[in-house]
């Protein structure tokens, strides 16, 4: 079976874990800040702000805005599940815009379409890799004085217009297993904004700057250096990991992007995609699970990200906080949606096989 993604980590980070291990200092320490230099110098940030998971990074993003109960953010409806969470976690209300198809992520005209005066956030999410369409969500935010954090759990490195992601505002990061850096859990925040880097670090560490001086209620958000050492040695070569991913994606494309009804991703002008995650858009009336069904006997796993909108589960539904609008486009996104393999340790033979799966499946 060709799996939808593959953790394989090489000696380099055996040794560098190993050297922790020997250094007797295991939690948060002088390798965790290593990680967060290099991290934002990957993203072009000021600073970065490691914390111990994606979920995290979210929370503390919107923590540290101050927001009051009932302020809104506006996020996208078509994400994982953490992105609503952590909205709700910080105490703010959400209100979800609808997506476009060519990137999977927030449609700036619904963006505004949402705003009202209690709205103090928007919250695009980078899907798959491929950053938002930043520049009309900023001018957006600038003209109605709203604070911009990017969920970008699934595009380190990604770039829009030669500006790394996480930079048009805070940007949030997850180290998740199966993203396309990680620590197993761990997650990091990026910002250019001195102060707010401040007080991520003092809200990560129980609220405090000095030993036992609280400044605030904090929380324990800390990575540890265990925990970024598996990371570091996969900054190295983050450049060639991407590089492969885009060529696999490239491959895909070339070998299945002809087969009828079938919408595939790319890469949009102007953006750097990073292929996460490579999805495309089933036809109308073709049955899913079927598809998934038929790829796997024929060897070639696949992933549905995401079967439903993160609001459309009972959970959510009766709660006051959560704010209920229509999304057609990324209602019929989920319905369609099917992720294949597009990860670094693929082979080219195996990228022929998943391609040959798809046409063999979808009778092309
Ligand atoms: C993975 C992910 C998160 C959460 O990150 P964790 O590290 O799993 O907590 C948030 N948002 C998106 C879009 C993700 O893919």
């Amino acid at each position: 079976m060709i799996p939808i993604s593959t953790v394989r980590l090489g000696p380099e980070v055996e040794e560098r874990v190993l050297s922790v291990i020997r250094s007797g200092i295991i939690a948060q320490g002088p390798v965790v800040a290593e990680l967060e230099q290099r991290f934002a110098e990957l993203q072009g940030a000021k600073h970065a702000v490691a914390v111990n998971n994606g979920t995290t990074a979210l929370v503390a993003a919107v923590e540290v805005l101050d927001l009051q109960p009932g302020d809104e953010v506006i996020t996208s409806p078509f994400t994982f599940i953490a992105t609503l969470n952590a909205i709700l976690e910080a105490g703010a209300t959400v209100r979800f815009g609808d997506i476009r198809t060519e990137d999977f992520a927030l449609d700036p005209a619904s963006v505004e379409a949402r705003i009202t005066p209690r709205t103090k956030v928007i919250m695009p999410v980078h899907l798959y890799g491929q950053s938002a369409d930043m520049a009309p969500l900023v001018e957006i935010a600038r003209r109605h004085g709203l604070k911009i954090i990017e969920d970008a759990a699934q595009a380190h490195g990604a770039r829009y217009h030669d500006q790394g992601v996480g930079t048009f505002g805070i940007g949030t990061f997850s180290f998740y297993a199966t993203k396309n850096l990680t620590t197993g859990e761990g997650g990091i925040i990026t910002t250019d904004d001195d102060e707010i880097a401040d007080r991520l670090r003092v809200l990560r560490n129980q609220g405090m700057r000095q030993r036992y001086v609280y400044e605030v209620a904090g929380h324990n958000h800390r990575l540890t250096d265990l925990q970024a050492a598996v990371a570091l040695p996969q900054l190295d070569s983050y450049d060639e990991l991407v590089a492969r991913r885009q060529q696999n994606a490239a491959l895909l494309t070339e070998l299945i992007g002809d087969v009828d009804g079938l919408v595939l991703p790319r890469q949009l002008d102007g953006r750097e995609h990073v292929w996460h995650q490579y999805t495309l858009l089933l036809p109308e009336g073709v049955d899913r699970d079927t598809v998934v069904e038929k790829l796997a006997a024929a060897g070639v796993g696949s992933g549905i990200y995401y079967p439903k909108l993160v609001f459309d589960y009972d959970v959510y539904r009766a709660r006051e906080d959560v704010i209920i609008d229509d999304a057609p486009v990324a209602a019929s996104v989920a319905r369609r949606c099917l992720s294949i393999p597009v990860h670094q340790h693929l082979t080219d033979d195996e990228v022929r096989t998943v391609a040959a799966a798809v046409r063999q499946v979808l009778g092309a």
